[in-house]
């Protein structure tokens, strides 16, 4: 008997071949797999226009007649190919701009056919152009319903396994399957609560739809049972992480906070800095270990509130250490940490790769002593030669840059895990953090600190590089200094570099009364330090640079951010390099330099730019325009399982609700052992199960 967990070989028209295509380009190797392949859009064949009805304002319209002519018309990129279609109550035109030679030898003027498409006018007459055709006597035909399309490969298509084929597979697993009702995978309590359609309706509905209003309440459906059980998994992770994870218990904010909340405060925190570092703190005296990744956007003040966290444990008895994903960014938290805590009695040290061999000891022993209390530095903080005397708190700043695997390592520096507090300027979006984040507490500084002026961006063309020059000039002669940034990938690199090298010589040459200097990837460590500490300190105004200065870089006097091949740059990208102006008070700038030829998606990246310094909106239409795994950060996380029909960009508020529904049964029945619930414990199993298998094998 047929069961959806069968192999797809045994799939009545499936072969060796297109079974390999399945699971190469599909990821198909179950029933189930195959039924999951959702068609991307159906088209409308419940009603067959006459076509003398038609109007050039009408949607998809069918027809059913035949060709009586056709013609090759005009000449070179002009060249087209019309033809008339009749059905006997009238003719219009059809007409092809590709693929010619290919219709005109596949169209038979002897064979009656469904033409499918969109009535457009065209010198001045009405047509269709490039409609979809299905010879009259199809053996599948779908005229008079609504029809299925299925995504296909080139290799695929090529293989014949085109969406009609994947069609008709799938509508023998349903006849295979006739006499074995699709098991449910949610408890029947959920479904009437939730008003859920059943699974076998729902699959059987997205694939032969009686009407396109029917199939969303399927696709709710099938949405909700994806999204609910990763947030499901996520949650049972992190309640059995928590149930096992127990952590230092830091007793109260302590001395050393109140001190510096009392004597030494720089400014007046934010109200979300201080919201933040409330549950900073319920988490340090929860008894269990924190896992909490703190989101603002560059400049939102997130030193300051990790500081907060660090004398909480000082306070406690503990050390805390803060770890920077370059030396440069290292040695900045340090001098800003040392600077806030003038006059009060907490160590503070620096540990790099470029710490000298005798320092480096003296650092180490009194980190082993407990006489250091903060250490600040890279990821030479997580070698095993590091060992502190109690580490209480981690703090990992740019959390992008780090892999899980690292974060782990800081964890077992101690018999109990430190807590940590994981800092990331990637503003993720938030049904997106729920989800890939899902076994991390979150927090949101969503407010910067007052006084700031939003960075003022403008997009120009190249055509206009001698009104940037003078406007560059302007900023320079009263002070300011300037970024000029060139994107580097590895693909094009020689390129790239050589683009970047003729800007530097070209910046040069443009402003011979400044200084230039350049940083790039190539150069060695302590040439890179010696031009970032030129435009750190105004010995040079002008920086020529790749990416490197993305991350973190805080020089508050540069006013203005030059994007060469702005389009080349991701949105969040884009917002990184931004934010390193607008650090000071002055207005600050960032000039997006791109052809005037441009694609639409690249066209509105540089509107979002323009009109928005908000990271998150920014996020938000990142993950819109290039799919959620766009998102710096999330790829090495992922998502336990494949979305097969839910969008994390589109079905946010799907996401929120199956989350507290998870939310709520895993606090009742942590381990889902309560009858009613046993059902979705199997699907977890059976979803992981799966899951680890094919990893394994792909
Ligand atoms: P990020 O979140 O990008 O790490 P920083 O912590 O570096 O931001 O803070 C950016 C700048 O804003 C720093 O110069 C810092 O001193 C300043 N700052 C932080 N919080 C406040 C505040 N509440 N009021 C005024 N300035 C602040
Ligand atoms: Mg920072």
């Amino acid at each position: 008997m047929a069961d959806l967990n069968d192999d797809i070989r045994r799939a009545k028209g499936v072969g060796t071949r297109w079974a390999q295509l399945l699971s190469d380009d599909l990821d198909v190797h179950t029933y189930e797999d195959m039924l999951q392949q959702y068609p991307y859009k159906y088209v409308d064949r419940s009603h067959i226009y006459a076509v003398r009805d038609i109007t050039c304002d009408m949607a998809y319209v069918q027809l059913h007649g035949s060709f009586i002519s056709m013609n090759m018309v005009g000449e070179g990129s002009h060249r087209r190919l019309t033809a008339v279609f009749t059905d006997g109550t009238g003719a219009i035109e059809i007409v092809w701009f590709k693929g010619l030679e290919y219709v005109r030898n596949t169209i038979k003027t002897s064979e009656e056919y469904y033409l499918f498409g969109k009535p457009t006018v065209f010198g001045n007459r009405i047509n269709i152009v490039h409609p979809e055709l299905e010879k009259g006597d199809a053996t599948i035909s779908n005229a008079g319903t609504l029809q299925a399309v299925y995504n296909t490969s080139e290799r695929m298509k090529k293989a014949g396994l085109n969406s009609k084929a994947v069609q008709k597979i799938i509508l023998n697993i349903f006849a295979e399957l006739q006499s074995k009702p699709i098991a449910e995978t949610l408890p029947q309590y959920l479904i009437d609560r939730c008003h859920l359609m059943p699974r076998g309706e729902a699959l059987r509905i997205m694939h032969t739809p009686p009407s396109l209003q029917v199939v969303e309440n399927a696709r709710y459906r099938l949405k909700f049972e994806e999204l609910f059980y990763i947030q499901l998994k996520m949650l049972r992770t992190y309640s059995q992480k928590r149930m096992q994870q127990s952590g230092y218990l830091f007793a109260t904010s302590g001395a050393y906070l109140n001190d510096f909340y009392k004597n030494h405060l720089p400014f007046e925190p934010t109200n979300a800095q201080k919201r933040v570092v409330h549950e900073i703190y319920n988490d340090l005296h929860s008894g269990k270990q924190m896992n909490r990744l703190l989101q603002g956007d560059v400049g939102s003040g997130k030193t300051m509130v990790a500081l907060m966290a660090m004398l909480i444990a000082k306070g406690n008895g503990f050390q805390a250490c803060m770890m920077a994903p370059t030396e440069i960014l290292a040695t900045q938290h340090y001098e800003s940490l040392t600077k806030m805590l003038d006059g009060m009695p907490v160590r503070v040290e620096l540990l790099t790769g470029s710490t000298k061999q005798r320092e480096r000891r003296v650092i180490l022993a009194d980190l082993l002593s407990g006489a250091v209390d903060i250490l600040v530095g890279t990821h030479a903080l997580v070698e095993e030669t590091v060992q502190f005397a109690r580490l209480g708190l981690a703090v990992v700043d740019e959390q992008h840059r780090f892999g899980v695997a690292q974060r782990a390592k800081l964890w077992s520096k101690g018999a109990v895990p430190p807590h940590i507090l994981v800092m990331t300027a990637t503003p993720i979006p938030r049904t997106l953090a729920m989800t890939v984040y899902g076994d991390l507490d979150v927090s949101v500084i969503d407010e910067l600190p007052p006084g700031r002026k939003a960075v003022m961006t403008e997009h120009y063309f190249h055509e206009k590089r001698n009104n940037l020059n003078r406007f560059i000039r302007a900023q320079l002669a009263s002070g300011r200094q300037v970024y000029v940034v060139y994107p580097l990938i590895e693909e094009s690199e020689r390129s790239d570099f050589k683009n970047l090298t003729e800007g530097f010589e070209y910046m040069k040459s443009a402003f011979p009364e400044y200084k230039v200097c350049m940083v790039h990837g190539r150069l060695k460590p302590d040439e890179k330090d010696e031009a970032m500490r030129q435009f750190v300190e105004n010995e040079a105004q002008i920086m020529v640079a790749t990416t490197v200065i993305e991350v973190g870089v805080n020089v508050p006097n540069a006013s203005v951010m030059v994007i060469e091949s702005a389009e080349r740059f991701g949105l969040s990208q884009l917002h990184q390099l931004r934010g390193r102006v607008g650090r000071g008070a002055d207005q600050s700038y960032c000039i997006l330099m791109t052809d005037y030829k441009l694609s639409t998606d690249t066209r509105r990246r540089m509107e979002i730019m323009v009109g928005t310094t908000n990271g998150f909106e920014i996020a938000e239409a990142d993950m819109r325009l290039r799919g959620p795994g766009s998102i710096e950060g999330t790829q090495q996380s992922g998502l336990p399982f494949n979305l097969h029909v839910a969008d994390l960009a589109r079905d946010g508020q799907i996401v929120q609700y199956t989350r507290d529904i998870a939310q709520e049964i895993i606090k009742s029945d942590p381990t889902l052992s309560a009858p009613e619930n046993v059902i979705m414990l199997h699907r977890l199993n059976y979803l992981e199960k799966n899951a680890l298998n094919w990893s394994l094998i792909s």
